[in-house]
């Protein structure tokens, strides 16, 4: 059984008069521990099929099966707890919480979690920040961190819940090559080490490279 299944997904958006239609009869499998790159131009649906595998938004028609759980059937809010367990987000712009140190970001899903306890939260914290090696900067807040440290501190807090699905929509984006290139190295040596599922969107032809498979995307379609 795939990880990931999308099956016959449909996703329009309403914009004024206008339909768009982000996503079009989308099927796709995803195996546990592959490291996979959505690939296409801007527009062509890539961020809306994250969302959609990430139980952000819900498919107008179709079904996607999550570790075996039907997650089209269900609003985002009903599947919160669901998400929070089982999938890590990294986006473009980092989405760190700027008056909370590198530290506290990586600690912020773990607070709601009765069945990790303090002194667990603290070593997972620590272990990630050591695994993106941001160990000596735990005490740093964004704003005091570089664009590519700020995307690991990103990774270690998608890392630190366990999920076992990570989706970066285009984490490279918003970073110079080399640093991009950095970044895209650890998730594939997490990817390797751990055997975690990455799923990343990009446009750029050479982050593509590094992903074991390649799902090309164009107007709301996969394209082979
Ligand atoms: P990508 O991430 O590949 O750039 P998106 O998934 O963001 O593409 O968008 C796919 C299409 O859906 C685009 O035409 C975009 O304009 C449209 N779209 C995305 N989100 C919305 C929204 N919230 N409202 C209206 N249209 C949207
Ligand atoms: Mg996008």
């Amino acid at each position: 059984m795939s990880t990931v299944s999308v099956v016959d997904v449909a996703k329009r958006y309403q914009l004024g008069k206008q339909e768009v239609v982000a996503l079009d009869n989308i099927n796709l499998s995803i195996e546990a521990g592959e490291f996979t790159a959505i690939a296409g131009p801007s527009g062509s649906g890539k961020s809306t099929l994250l969302n959609l595998i990430g139980c952000i938004d819900t498919p107008d028609r179709g079904a996607i099966i999550i570790n075996g759980t039907d997650v089209s059937r269900q609003t985002p809010d009903e599947l919160a707890d669901y998400r929070a367990n089982t999938i890590g987000f990294i986006f473009q712009t980092f989405n760190l919480l700027p008056v909370l140190t590198a530290l506290e970001n990586v600690e912020y899903p773990l607070l709601h979690r009765k069945d990790v306890s303090k002194q667990e939260r603290h070593e997972r914290v620590m272990h990630f920040l050591d695994v993106v090696g941001l160990a000596s900067f735990a005490g740093h807040r964004p704003n005091e961190l570089s664009g590519g440290q700020r995307q690991r501190v990103a990774i270690a807090r998608a890392l630190a819940t366990h999920p076992s699905i990570v989706l970066a929509d285009e984490p490279t984006a918003n970073l110079d090559h080399k640093t991009g290139q950095g970044v895209l190295d650890l998730m594939k040596a997490i990817n390797r080490d751990s055997k975690t599922t990455f799923i990343f969107s990009t446009h750029d032809a050479k982050v593509m490279q590094i992903a074991d498979r390649v799902v090309n995307m164009g107007d709301g379609r996969i394209i082979a």
